[in-house]
Order: structure tokens, then sequence, then C-alpha cells
């Protein structure tokens, strides 16, 4: 049996280390897991009764159109609910639209470092990848535009960016789109949409109307805390949603999710609070990075790149063993930093007194 010829030399996804893998390897109780940008928060009362309720019905296949879930994500939006492709995750859509759109011969174009799965699936589809460098953790957009030509079909803009959780802004993404060819289709992943308050961040959804080649993703894993669930959703218009659809699974989002994203946007309360949360644990980094002379980038996420000018995963191994996950900047492209989740105030206290242990201790050896 032989796979393709690509996926020898590729390795699967690297997700944060499992809280139960940690707790059992080090022998620790408890462990704080700031490593994969889920909300500390968990999610609405709302969804979880909205699960609960609907309990009986196991047996039972999902909507496969997720018919409700679609109408109220539609309203939610304003647009139609053509307009919308629900996945197993947005990692579902970004798989689907290299699936459909991505082939030898073809090529994409990727800014990096951003998130992996943009790569990732170009290569199993056997498709080039035209990575363009980040400058100073934003994306080149003049570069990305350079790297397009007669084989490009999709480009990717990530926004805000992870790991780096830089934005956009909006007056660059307008003069970045009325470069780009019509026939090019451009993603805009939104993923940490509901964390942005940067007043130059740009509405996207009005742009559809004017870009018929742009599609915007979102999901309800950060913000809405239903990681777990897996649903994810791509935004477009209605003719190129439904040339994707052949390529999504039959069953791809399961039937207690819908019920629980119904309801998970029937509470923007929540949303709101674990916003304003997010933004003051921002504040806690941001003071401790001041106080020890770190640089970061400004987040407009739920997580913060710090740039420790030594080997992330010895500060990765150093946090692990005192029970705390977060993602090592190594395999991130920034090997000097670490990525941390915002997590709760407590938390980000505990990380930050933990690290600055690590910092006095560095220095003493010195
Ligand atoms: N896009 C970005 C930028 C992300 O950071 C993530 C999650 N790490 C995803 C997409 C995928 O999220 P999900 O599949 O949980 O919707």
């Amino acid at each position: 049996m032989k796979v393709k010829e690509q996926l020898l030399d590729l390795n699967p996804y690297q997700p944060g280390k499992p809280i139960e893998a940690v707790k059992k390897e080090y022998g620790l109780s408890k462990i704080t897991k700031l490593a994969s940008n889920e909300n500390p928060f968990g999610c609405s009362p709302l969804a979880k009764s909205a699960i609960k309720e609907n309990l009986d019905s196991l047996a039972l296949y999902p909507d496969g159109y997720a018919a409700g879930l679609r109408e109220r994500l539609a309203a939610h939006l304003n647009v139609d609910g053509t307009q919308i492709i629900l996945g197993n995750g947005s990692d579902n859509i970004i798989q689907m639209i290299s699936r459909a759109l991505l082939a030898p011969g073809k090529n994409t174009v990727v800014p990096t470092p951003s998130f992996s799965q943009y790569k990732h699936n170009a290569i199993i589809e056997g498709a080039e990848i035209r990575e363009v460098e980040l400058v100073d953790g934003q994306h080149n957009l003049d570069q990305m535009v350079d790297a397009i030509d007669e084989n490009t079909q999709v480009v990717w803009v990530c926004s805000p960016n992870n790991p780096t959780g830089t934005y956009v802004a909006e007056e660059n993404l307008l003069s970045f789109l009325d470069r780009v060819p019509q026939e090019v289709l451009v993603v805009l992943d939104e993923a940490y949409y509901e964390y942005v308050d940067a007043s130059d961040y740009p509405e996207s959804i009005p742009l559809l109307e004017k870009y018929p080649n742009l599609m915007i993703l979102r999901t309800f894993s950060k913000a809405y805390g239903l990681a777990a669930l897996r649903v994810g959703y791509g935004i477009s218009n209605a003719a190129l949603i439904q040339k994707l659809e052949p390529a999504r699974e039959p069953f791809n989002t399961n039937r207690l999710s819908h019920f629980a994203a119904v309801a998970a946007l029937d509470d923007q309360q929540f949303i709101q609070n674990c916003v304003e949360k997010n933004k003051q644990g921002l504040k806690q980094f941001y003071s401790f990075c001041e106080a020890h002379n770190l640089s970061y980038y400004e987040s407009q996420g739920n997580f913060i790149l710090i740039d420790f000018k030594q080997q992330g995963d010895t500060i990765f191994q150093y946090l692990l063993e005192r029970g705390i996950i977060v993602r090592s900047g190594n395999a991130l492209g920034f090997p000097t930093s670490v990525r941390i989740t915002v997590g709760s105030e407590k938390q980000n206290k505990e990380i930050i007194e933990v690290l600055t242990e690590m910092l006095q201790t560095n220095k003493a050896n010195v």
C-alpha cells in the first residue's frame, strides 16, 4: 500500500499537551492548561442546558444541512443561510477549501508564521506552497499579492494571526482585496474575531458583496468556549458556498453541537464578559513583559506571544514540570518565544509568578 508521497514526511498536527497525559507523566494533581487558546471560562450555561435537553436523541443522525443552526447563525450575522458552510471546526472548512481548490500544478499563498493547517492541507493536496514571511509580526500583503500567479488558487489571511495576535487593518485589507485577481479565493480566517477591539479592524461581512472571491472563517471554539463540540463556519457568496458543498462530508457537524451553538448565540452577555476579562488578562501579561523587558506582540486574540530570548522549548519544559502547559514557540516559527493563552485572572497570576521566578533564577545563574 502506498500513501501519497507528500504524506511520508508530514507530521500530524501537534496539539497542546493533553492535561491527563501531563498529570500522569509528572505525577501532578492540578494542571493549568494555557496552550490551545481555549476559553478559560468555559461556555454559556445555555449551551450546556441545550445539550442536556437533547441527550435523548443521540441515536439520530444530525441534520446534515444544520438548518436550525444555519438559520440562527444567518440571523446573527445578517447574511442569507445559503452564504454559510458549516464545518467540524473551522479546521474542517480549511480542509474542504483545500480539497476543492488545491491540486498538483496549482499553488497557494500562505503567511508564515501563521496557523499551520493552511500549509498542512495544501501539502496533502500536492499543491505548491508560497510562503510569505511576516514583517514585524504583520502579514506582508504586498509580497503576498506579488506571489500570486495564474496557478494560484487560494490566499490565506489570518486576522488576528495565530500565533502573533496581530491583525490586518481595514485600509490594508481593502487595498489587498483590490489587488487580488477575482479568480483567486481569499480566505480571511477570523477565528478570534469576537476578542478584537482595535478600531481599525475591518467588519468583513459587508465586504462579501464587493468581493465575490472572499471567504470568512469563524468558529465556536474560542470565545464561545465550545471547542469540544467542533463547530466552525465559512461565510461567502452563495454561489461559492454551493460549489464547496460537495466537498463537505454528509454529517460533518454533530447534532448536539447544533443545539449548543444556537443556545450559545443567544447568550451574547457571556461573550461580552469573556472578552472583557480577556482584555484585563492581556494587561496582566503586558505589565509582566514591561517589568521584565520582554518583547511581545500586542494581541487582539486570547493569547500572547512573548519573546524570552531563550529556547521556547526550555521554558515550555520548565512550566510543564510545574503543572502549566503552554505552547513553545519552537514549533510555531518563533524559537525563542512561547505562546500563552490568556487564562482567568488567577491562572494568569499563577503563570506570571512562575515565570518571574524562572527569570530571577536565570539572572542569578548568569
Ligand atoms: N484558525 C485559527 C487561526 C486557529 O487558531 C484555530 C484553532 N487553533 C483554527 C482556525 C481552528 O479552530 P477550530 O477548528 O477549533 O474551529
